[in-house]
């Protein structure tokens, strides 16, 4: 069969899962708010900012651009111009994620940080663009003593926006940290907050293990290095484990040297529960449609694989009914056209 072309994988209702809101910058956001602060530039012209040499330059790029936004409303701006791309790919709805942690010059405290992401969302929706909510994120860097912080504030809030908690960071620099912030997972989870954990990428198998079994969560954040520990795929396709997998990323950071490499096709094959993702579609340059084309193109899969990947997208999402059943019978319906 023939690949599947942009506009049909735009109409296809999806959502998207793996997407923060702290890679979500596009080239226009970081320029306008480099010009409202009065900061210079990294790089001229503005888009050299976004083709990193290495990972050091990334980094460096990404120190810079997370500390542009200074208050709510620069902030609001962001998470509203990111939904409004969201509705450009025809995402029907999201689960963003944001950590507080990398947004060193907001000047005020968690709350009115989540608030102002929230309003940005939630005044984009009011404007037409499609559902955004948010997971926020813990990092890995966290004492237990500081993420149970974070969580006693998201839970003061009870911000109706505000539906899931969250992990990232770098376990390849900090180890395994699944022990240390399991009773902060818990205590989510207790008080009705939905739950999510990255894990293998920059941890083998183990650290998805760990996210399972001591986070206890069903939402595991790329998760492709699962592929390297047969129990685990077994364990994960019985326990019905949905893996968010973000396979251009996964390739723009140096995990796999192509697409062709990467491990998304031996998890679909597996009967994993995988969803498509573009992690950070702002940074990095690259749209879900793209992600859902270049699929069909380099894996060969069938309008049926394509399908089901869409119903897992909703399936393994926080959104919640009616839309969610709209959503899935409106991806049984949809017509490919094949
Ligand atoms: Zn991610």
């Amino acid at each position: 069969m023939s690949a599947i072309t942009a506009d049909t994988a735009r109409r296809l209702p999806k959502a998207e899962l793996h997407l923060h809101l702290d890679s979500g910058f596009e080239v226009e956001d970081a320029v306008r708010l480099a010009e409202e602060n009065g900061v210079p530039l990294l790089k001229e012209p503005p888009d050299a900012m976004f083709d990193w040499e290495d990972l050091q330059e990334f980094l460096t790029f990404l120190d810079w651009v997370l500390c542009l936004p200074r208050n709510g409303e620069q902030v609001a701006s962001l998470s509203y111009s990111l939904a409004q791309r969201q509705r450009r790919s025809g995402v029907s709805y999201t689960d963003m994620m944001v950590s507080p942690i990398h947004w060193k010059n907001f000047e005020g405290p968690l709350e009115e940080f989540i608030a102002a992401v929230a309003s940005g969302l939630e005044e984009a929706e009011r404007d037409g663009c499609p559902p955004v909510y948010l997971s926020v994120s813990i990092s890995r860097k966290h004492s237990r003593a500081e993420a149970h912080e974070v969580l006693d504030t998201m839970l003061a809030m009870g911000h109706p926006r505000v539906v899931a908690l969250s992990i990232d960071g770098n376990e390849a620099l900090v180890g395994r940290t699944g022990d240390r912030f399991a009773p902060v997972f818990k205590r989510a989870r207790a008080n009705g907050l939905g739950i999510r954990a990255h894990a293998g990428e920059s941890s083998g198998p183990e650290g998805v293990w760990d996210a399972i079994d001591l986070l206890k969560t069903q939402r595991v954040d790329h998760g492709v290095r699962s592929v390297e520990d047969p129990e685990l795929v077994e364990e994960l396709v019985e326990r019905g484990i949905f893996l968010n997998v973000c396979p251009w990323s996964n390739v723009l950071l140096g995990l796999y040297p192509d697409r062709e490499s990467h491990p998304i096709r031996t998890l679909v094959d597996a009967g994993a529960r995988v969803t498509l993702n573009t992690d950070g579609s702002g940074f990095y340059r690259i749209t879900l449609e793209d992600e859902y084309v270049t699929a069909s193109e380099v894996y060969g899969w069938s309008t049926d694989v394509l399908r089901r990947l869409a119903r897992t997208s909703v399936e393994a999402s926080f959104c919640q009914d009616p839309l969610r059943s709209e959503l899935l019978a409106g991806i049984d319906a949809f017509d490919f056209g094949d």
